[in-house]
């Protein structure tokens, strides 16, 4: 039998992050990991599909390109490169994190491990005891009561990442960052794309006002949608597509369907003493969230929960964090919008679309929602202000450089 001071059962950002924290700490850590380092974020979340993304608006902006002097001629998508450079990618950083926990001196083991009590785990024929144990198991794809995953014609966000080929027509179930970002990877790749949203507004967890930019993002990019509407029913036609019945009496016809549903915390017995972590903990779905317990976890490093960000990557980027406008009463905030078609720098960059709305209440931040090349990166500074309760008045005496997306912000806060 093996001791150590911690134990960790699963290597994605929570795992990881925690074996980290643990060793600055000077901590005897191991890790056990049954597939990959790296966790979905890492091999099937994340990093692959923002790295096919990229592909897509490399391949979406080139089309129009001749217009900034710059022509392309026989553009054309290989599909197989594109998932094969999205390999590369995940190879790569899998081999930097295997690094960076060996040079941290994690003891790695690639076992499947089974948590026996609070300080007890067998892997691979072995004990080891653990004065602390933590698990960080993740999340699974999860499929419909009526509409199951059959890895070929019905597939989770797992199995588009095996697709050998471009759909011509795709069905996506389910408006959430997952089912929006491969809206945009397919419809930029000239697939004609179908998102069935059951909520009565797309991207249901945004600010009212971003979902419906999203409305207008999505028939911009031809993608048609359907709001309040369930797929209730998938059946496989000859072997070679499905044919897909929704809540409103409409059937459609695709070559396949993706279930961007949601996700369900990893099956696992839940013993008193142990630490979850991560997704498996059944709370927000998100690489940072997970990253942030485990830092809390191990290090006791405060941060704000009802803070978190939520981006939706592609073009233009949509983020926001705090409070949306549905969630507070008339009256009791003050509101400021911007136009990102104002600022010098989105015409530069041609992308013109998107706004920077914020919240405030007193004088203070409590909610920002942003729809704007950028938005992911532009969110850290409203959060920053709203965790350290830095007044709207006193951001704006910070110098913005000029031209930036950042201006958007600076020209919203000053119209508070
Ligand atoms: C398509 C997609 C895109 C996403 N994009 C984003 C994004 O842009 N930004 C973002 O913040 N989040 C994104 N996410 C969510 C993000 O991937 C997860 O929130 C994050 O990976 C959760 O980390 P985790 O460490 O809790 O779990 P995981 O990353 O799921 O890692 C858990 C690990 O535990 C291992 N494991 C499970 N059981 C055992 C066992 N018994 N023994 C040993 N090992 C075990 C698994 O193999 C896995 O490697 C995306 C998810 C998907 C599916």
């Amino acid at each position: 039998m093996e001791n150590f001071d911690l134990g960790i059962v699963g290597g994605g950002p929570a795992g990881y992050t925690a074996a980290f924290q643990a060793r600055k700490k000077g901590l005897l850590v191991v890790l056990f990991e049954k597939d990959e380092l790296g966790g979905v974020c890492l091999n099937r979340g994340c990093i692959p599909t923002k790295t096919i993304l990229h592909s897509a608006e490399l391949f979406e902006e080139m089309k129009n390109s001749s217009e900034f002097g710059i022509e392309a001629d026989n553009l054309r998508v290989d599909f197989s490169k594109v998932m094969a450079h999205k390999d590369k990618v995940v190879e790569k950083l899998r081999k930097n994190l295997a690094l960076s926990l060996k040079n941290s001196g994690t003891i790695v083991k690639k076992e499947f491990a089974e948590i026996l009590d609070s300080h007890t785990i067998n892997a691979g024929g072995e004990i080891y005891h653990c004065e602390k144990i933590i698990c960080a198991i993740g999340s699974v794809p999860a499929d419909l009561p009526s509409v199951k995953f059959d890895g070929k014609f019905i597939l989770s966000s797992d199995d588009i990442l095996n697709l050998k080929e471009l759909p011509k027509n795709i069905v996506i179930a389910g408006s959430g960052a997952i089912g929006t970002e491969w809206a945009r990877i397919f419809s930029s790749f000239e697939s004609n794309v179908t998102v069935v949203e059951f909520a009565p507004r797309l991207l249901p967890n945004a600010d009212v006002e971003v979902s419906k930019r999203l409305e207008r993002i999505f028939k911009a990019g031809k993608i048609k949608y359907y709001t309040s509407t369930a797929v209730e029913r998938v059946e496989i036609v000859d072997n070679s597509g499905v044919k897909v019945s929704l809540s409103n009496g409409e059937i459609l016809e695709s070559d396949c369907i993706l279930l961007a549903t949601g996700r369900k915390p990893a099956n696992c017995p839940k013993i008193d003493g142990v630490s979850y972590i991560g997704d498996v903990s059944g709370s927000i779905q998100l690489a940072h969230y997970a990253i942030r317990q485990a830092l809390n976890e191990v290090g006791k490093v405060f941060y704000d929960e009802k803070l978190i960000p939520s981006v939706i990557y592609g073009c233009p980027e949509i983020a926001w964090a705090g409070l949306r406008e549905q969630d507070l009463e008339e009256g009791s905030y003050q509101k400021s919008v911007f136009l990102i078609s104002a600022l010098g720098k989105s015409h530069c960059d041609n992308c013109t679309d998107g706004f920077v709305k914020i919240l405030s209440r007193q004088g203070l931040i409590i909610g920002a929602h942003i729809v704007s090349k950028e938005a992911s990166a532009l969110i850290e500074q409203l959060i920053i202000a709203m965790q350290n309760k830095i007044p709207a008045g006193k951001l704006t005496e910070t110098c913005f450089a000029h031209p930036t997306y950042s201006e958007g912000v600076f020209e919203c806060l000053c119209n508070l």
